[in-house]
């Protein structure tokens, strides 16, 4: 049996980086990747300008008790005369420095009388500027291919000037479930019946990482129904999720169907917990990850094995899931053959420190703590882990970043 970084490396190699891009409108490009690097156009601020409402003057003309007449008033998107020696010239945050000034003193630290300016406090030669290019210099690259387009890179897009940009294609997925025993939400349940609720738990997760299912099927457990299923899925995804079936059960279906259709098993069965029959597989190139039914274990697996590779077909640079670290609050004490993942609920603690409550159900049937949970503890495999010791920490809410 593989452990889990090794196995969590094969996912992230068994996805085939995108080569194509498209082209998306920058108001569009939110939660996308870019495709390429990007290099500013222009300078930022494109000219030296006022960082505060004030008075522009030439720091050479300061001396204590003067009074300068003053010339212009400047506001933001006008254009100032050359400042004359002696002068003041009015201007506010944004207007544009008058050539010949080089200093600005903020108006809280003058009096204005009879169109002369008095300065009651000495200033610093500079100071207040904005100078031309400080924030993005012209042909600095500013965003990386491989970046995830957030709020931020949009403000840098926008302030560039720029409308469009080559985001990469988003990978189509698929996902398939199994089991006699379930009907869907909406529908009636019969006596022996469970509602189906890994489908949309997967759909939400996939379209929290950016990507989209294009197709969700249900199979009951026979070999025919999996077998075609998992067929037309791999001829229509990129990727195919599987979702039950996959262990060592009578009606385990999903491996003998994979084999059937002339796929390859690449991997099989992982040392953690929740999670271990977990399973890589190809058919006619196309990956398809057997994930373990339980929905506890089904959401572990995804976020842990399936995002990294999810992660790597989209083309991003940071493909594994960020890690923080935290002090587990817990009087118990760990330590098995798997690496094992605790559901747990975050809190920043007095003293500076996240800390990390476990669910008192860790069966990895208990819908409920999924909810429950802000992310997932490590336990690593082989290790007693006390109660109070620091521990790795994946935020289920970092996942999408
Ligand atoms: P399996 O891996 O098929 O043996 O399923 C393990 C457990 O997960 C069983 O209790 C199943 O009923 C349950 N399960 C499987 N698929 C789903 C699903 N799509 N939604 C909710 N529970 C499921
Ligand atoms: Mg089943």
């Amino acid at each position: 049996m593989l452990d889990f970084d090794t196995a969590q490396n094969r996912l992230v190699q068994a996805g085939t980086r995108p080569e194509i891009a498209e082209r998306v409108t920058v108001d569009q490009a939110r939660g996308r990747i870019l495709a390429n690097n990007v290099s500013a156009a222009i300078n930022i601020p494109p000219a030296d300008n006022s960082a505060m409402d004030g008075y522009a003057i030439r720091f050479a003309d300061f001396q204590e008790g003067i009074s300068y007449p003053i010339q212009q008033r400047v506001y933001a998107g006008d254009l100032p005369q050359a400042i004359q020696p002696g002068q003041a010239i009015r201007l506010f945050t944004g207007s544009l420095i008058p050539e010949g000034a080089d200093t600005i003193v903020i108006q809280e630290d003058c009096t204005e009388t009879d169109g002369k300016l008095h300065i009651n406090v000495a200033p610093v030669q500079g100071q207040h500027v904005r100078f031309t290019g400080e924030d993005m210099p012209a042909g600095k690259a500013i965003l990386l291919k491989g970046t995830v387009i957030g709020s931020g890179q949009i403000a840098i897009l926008a302030s560039q000037g720029v409308t469009e940009i080559d985001v990469f294609p988003v990978p189509k997925i698929g996902i398939l479930t199994t089991g006699n025993e379930l009907a869907e939400p909406g529908q009636p349940l019969h006596a022996g019946q469970i509602y189906n609720s890994n489908a949309s738990m997967l759909a939400s997760l996939v379209k929290q990482l950016g990507s989209n299912v294009v197709r969700i099927v249900h199979a009951a457990d026979t070999l025919e129904e999996i077998q075609d299923a998992i067929s037309s899925l791999a001829e229509e995804c990129d990727l195919v999720l599987t979702v039950g079936g996959v262990s060592v059960g009578d009606k385990d279906l999903v491996k003998p169907a994979i084999e059937a259709s002339g796929g390859d098993m690449e991997m099989w069965r992982v040392r953690m917990k929740p999670g271990k029959p977990v399973a890589l597989a190809r058919l006619k190139g196309t990956p398809i990850v057997g994930l373990p039914g339980n929905p506890v274990s089904a959401y572990a697996v995804f976020t842990l094995m399936v995002s990294p590779l999810i992660r790597t077909m989209q083309g991003r640079t940071e493909v594994l899931p960020p890690l923080s670290y935290g002090r587990l609050d817990s009087q118990q004490d760990y330590q098995g053959d798997r690496e094992e993942f605790l559901r747990v609920k975050a809190k920043s603690m007095p003293d500076g420190v996240l800390g990390l409550t476990p669910h008192a159900q860790q069966g990895s049937s208990i819908i409920s703590s999924l909810a429950w949970a802000s992310g997932l503890a490590r336990i690593p495999a082989d290790t007693k882990i006390a109660g109070g010791s620091t521990v790795a920490y994946y935020d289920f809410n970092l996942w999408g970043y």
